[in-house]
């Protein structure tokens, strides 16, 4: 940008860079809006358990369906919205919403009266003084219990200010909420590290995942060592990212507990998870049905 530039200033124009700023720029004022024009809307994506799979819970993921751009993904506007501020009012949203959902669920679906709501929080919202009401309300006027609901923060995310980071998550947990590390391997993740997490649950990231049933892979050992370390802290154990049957069974041999991903199905809009749940029959543990891509 040549703007504000002295007389002596060296000029560095670059036209690329320019449109890569003012497409953001443009987006993040979009997403200003995009709240209240009802562009934002919370998927869901199933978490199973056991052999055969059953469904035990679903995360909240976040879209964006922006009237030219289509689906902008939440790895693009997440960072905006935290960067602008409007990640505080967008992040009570998706808990207000996505509570308000699973507690129809739980009333609805027969079965689901146990399914837990994963959310995940971004390093803004774990640092507001404030967030200890925000998720409270959102319970209380959802009628969900405590104790369905999971938080989902990443490594990175307390490495910033593990005490600020210890204080509210300790404070959630007095509650009844669970604590889940998301995207677990890919930070600084050491024994003494983790035993010092309130946490109740790790997510394996889904880069270990990946490769799981090639030839030697070298996530064989690195998932057994993840779940031997949970096992020891009594923490959970979920794998992200699980696309392949080989993938399944490995992770369930190496005493995984929990899985999430394509194999069951894609995130996928509330309307369409109701219909899933009340085809299976929830109520006797019936295998998840494998899943088409949703829409
Ligand atoms: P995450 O929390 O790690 O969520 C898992 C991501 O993996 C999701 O991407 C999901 O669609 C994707 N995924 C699930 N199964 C598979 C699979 O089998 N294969 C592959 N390749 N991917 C799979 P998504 O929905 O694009 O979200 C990306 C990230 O954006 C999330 O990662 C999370 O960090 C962030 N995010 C999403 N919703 C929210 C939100 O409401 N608030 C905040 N703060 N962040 C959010
Ligand atoms: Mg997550
Ligand atoms: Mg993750
Ligand atoms: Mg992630």
């Amino acid at each position: 940008c040549a703007k504000g530039t002295g007389r002596n200033a060296v000029v560095h124009y670059s036209p690329r860079l320019d449109d890569e700023v003012r497409a953001r720029t443009a987006l993040a004022a979009d997403l200003r809006h995009a709240l209240e024009r009802g562009e934002l809307e919370v998927f869901y994506q199933p978490v199973v358990r056991g052999t055969p799979a059953v469904l035990c819970g679903v995360e909240a993921l976040l879209r964006w369906n922006h009237p030219e751009r289509g689906l902008v993904p939440p790895l693009e506007f997440v960072p905006l919205a935290e960067a602008s501020g409007d990640i505080d009012a967008i992040g009570r949203w998706v808990l207000t919403q996505a509570a308000a959902q699973v507690a129809v669920w739980h009333r609805e679906l027969p079965g689901a009266e146990d399914l837990e709501l994963a959310v995940n929080l971004s390093p803004v919202q774990l640092r507001d003084p404030g967030l200890l009401t925000i998720v409270g309300d959102a319970l209380h006027q959802a009628g969900l219990a405590p104790g369905h609901l999971i938080v989902e923060v990443t490594e990175s995310m307390l490495l910033s200010d593990l005490d600020l980071a210890r204080r509210q998550l300790d404070a959630l947990r007095t509650l009844g909420i669970q604590v889940a590390i998301d995207d677990f391997g890919t930070g600084y993740s050491s024994l003494s590290y983790l035993a010092r997490l309130p946490a109740d649950q790790v997510k394996i990231d889904k880069s270990f995942v990946r490769d799981l049933g090639e030839d030697r892979s070298p996530s064989v050992p690195l998932v057994r060592s993840i779940v031997e370390m949970a096992r020891a802290l009594g923490l959970d154990v979920q794998a992200e990212g699980v696309e392949e049957t080989v993938q399944e069974t490995i992770l369930a041999e190496l005493g995984c507990d929990r899985a999430q991903g394509y194999l069951y199905s894609r995130p996928v809009p509330a309307a369409q998870l109701a219909e899933l749940a009340a085809a299976l029959g929830a109520a006797s543990p019936t295998p998840l049905v494998r899943l088409d891509e949703a829409s």
